[in-house]
């Protein structure tokens, strides 16, 4: 059996502790793999490495820290396929959906390769007489990322290609499910040029994630992934005074106005629910109808689900592959029959689709008449199901969405620039779509929900992400005649 090892000072290292996890092929539901279980100790070797690689790393320049980006993205962009197939393999999305997860990732490289400019510091001349007063951005050190299954590789590039560019040492700690993405990240990072010990892989599970943050030479914690662990990791990590950004779940409402375009808002729904298997933390789970466009929606969404090509994710027809795990999958199927209990309809029922023999395969559910206390809206599902509520006006579907606990992402469908404007104006969702059902930001912008959805001051990437990377550091300098030097007690004043 394959064993995926850890990633410490610049080469693969067996692990120590004797614990290992399954890693599944999802689409055939066999174990392909083991990997590693870090110990404490291993967790000490690792931010001992980190460490001694922060000290010189803070200290190059920013021209070596741009050519090793540039060098990496080079590499990036040319394997994405090889990437992609690899990411497919462990999580189950098909190749084509792990090629753009990649290709979303690389514009946090791309980012990463101005740092240069985005590291510029502020400087204000003659503040008094004489004095200048400037501000600087330092890295923090060794900062750690804790990362979910459902982005193998994009949401570790959400936080490594600033962390590293900023100067810092990055232990990436990937989901036990799939950790080979991070593994070949490592390697294709040395390739670049990067020095042993600035990029780290540590594979394991809770006690990695608990030793990490405990240890106190982590000096900040990214973290995404359900919102139970993001505010556990956010709880634990605040109290042992660690910097924490920590990104959790979400219930992401598509809401079409009746001028909406029928068809185009049925194309949406139905990518935006159903690819990657609903895996998303950006995936519409609820959509709400208002009004008269509740039927002909519903119709035009039920007729496009049988087209959805659902297969193993190398195949190339496939269009949505098989849920991470047969437990999730089962999960996945008892949320949809006690929806149905609870009075839901199911208009297409997953469990009844033509699907593979082999593999956690779950078919696109669509759940129409859901009301907001049933267990369906209520909690994220993180599968291939679409829960229809029917609202009859506008501000009803606006404080439905608001009294929601999550606010990670939003859409808007419809025709009024009036309405869509009052829609972005007041709804508490931290990423707004305006007939766009995914609003993932570009890297130049940040990436983060409100409420439930994240725990921190921080979003993640973009000019946030270097924020929460380097510390402030502000200057006051003046170069006065030794002459005009005395004595003064009293505080300093400008001029
Ligand atoms: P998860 O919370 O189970 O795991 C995330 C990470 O935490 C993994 O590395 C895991 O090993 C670790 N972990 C799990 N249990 C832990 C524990 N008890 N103590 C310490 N660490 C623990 O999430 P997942 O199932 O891998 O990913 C899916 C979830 O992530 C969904 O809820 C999804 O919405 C969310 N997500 C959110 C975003 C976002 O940007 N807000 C992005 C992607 C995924």
């Amino acid at each position: 059996m394959r064993r995926i090892q850890h990633f410490i000072d610049g080469q693969h290292t067996a692990g120590s502790s004797g614990r290992v996890s399954d890693v599944y092929d999802p689409a055939t539901g066999k174990v392909q793999a083991h990997v590693d279980l870090a110990s404490i100790s291993e967790v000490d070797q690792a931010v001992a490495s980190a460490t001694k690689a922060a000290i010189g790393w803070s200290e190059s320049s920013l021209t070596q820290r741009t050519q090793i980006m540039f060098r990496f993205r080079e590499i990036l962009s040319s394997r994405t396929d090889e990437l992609a197939k690899v990411i497919s393999s462990e999580h189950g999305k098909v190749v084509s959906d792990a090629a753009g997860e990649v290709a979303r990732g690389l514009e946090n490289v791309e980012f990463a390769c101005g740092i240069a400019h985005h590291l510029k510091g502020e400087i204000n001349e003659q503040v008094s007489d004489g004095i200048e007063v400037y501000s600087l951005r330092q890295p923090l050190g060794v900062v750690a990322g804790i990362t979910p299954f459902n982005f193998p590789a994009m949401v570790p590039a959400w936080m490594f290609a600033t962390a590293i560019a900023c100067g810092n040492a990055f232990i990436c700690k990937p989901s036990e499910r799939d950790p080979s993405a991070a593994m070949l990240i490592a390697e294709w990072l040395i390739e670049a040029g990067l020095p042993p010990g600035v990029f780290s892989v540590l594979n394991g599970d809770k006690e990695a994630v608990d030793a990490l943050i405990d240890h106190e030479d982590v000096a900040a914690i990214s973290f995404v992934g359900s919102t139970p662990i993001a505010s556990y990791v956010y709880e634990r990590a605040t109290n042992a005074g660690k910097r924490v950004q920590a990104l959790g779940g979400a219930k992401n409402h598509m809401l079409v106005l009746p001028d909406a375009d029928i068809d185009m808002a049925a194309d949406a729904a139905v990518s935006a629910a159903y690819g990657s298997a609903g895996e998303r933390c950006m995936a519409v789970s609820a959509l709400v109808a208002v009004g008269s466009v509740a039927d002909e929606l519903v119709q035009a969404i039920a007729n496009r689900i049988p087209a959805v090509k659902i297969g193993p994710g190398t195949e190339p027809e496939a269009e949505m592959g098989p849920l991470i795990t047969q437990e999730h999958r089962d999960r996945v199927a008892g949320y949809v029959e006690r929806a149905q209990q609870a009075g839901a309809v199911a208009v297409v029922d997953g469990a009844t689709a033509d699907l593979p023999s082999d593999g956690f395969f779950y078919g696109p559910t669509l759940l129409d008449e859901v009301t907001s206390d049933m267990e369906c809206y209520q909690d994220e599902i993180f599968g291939p199901v679409l829960s229809v509520v029917r609202v009859d006006t506008f501000r009803e579907a606006i404080d439905l969405i608001n009294s929601n606990p999550f606010g990670n992402g939003t859409a808007i469908f419809t025709r009024d620039g009036g309405a869509a404007r009052q829609f972005q104006h007041e709804v508490q969702v931290g990423m707004v779509g305006i007939n766009v059902p995914i609003p993932v930001p570009v890297a130049y912008h940040s990436f983060g929900g409100w409420k439930a959805s994240l725990f921190g001051d921080t979003h993640m990437y973009g000019p946030e992400g270097v924020r929460f990377y380097t510390r402030a550091k502000a200057i006051t300098a003046r170069w006065p005649d030794p002459a005009s030097s005395q004595v003064d007690l009293g505080f300093p004043q400008n001029q």
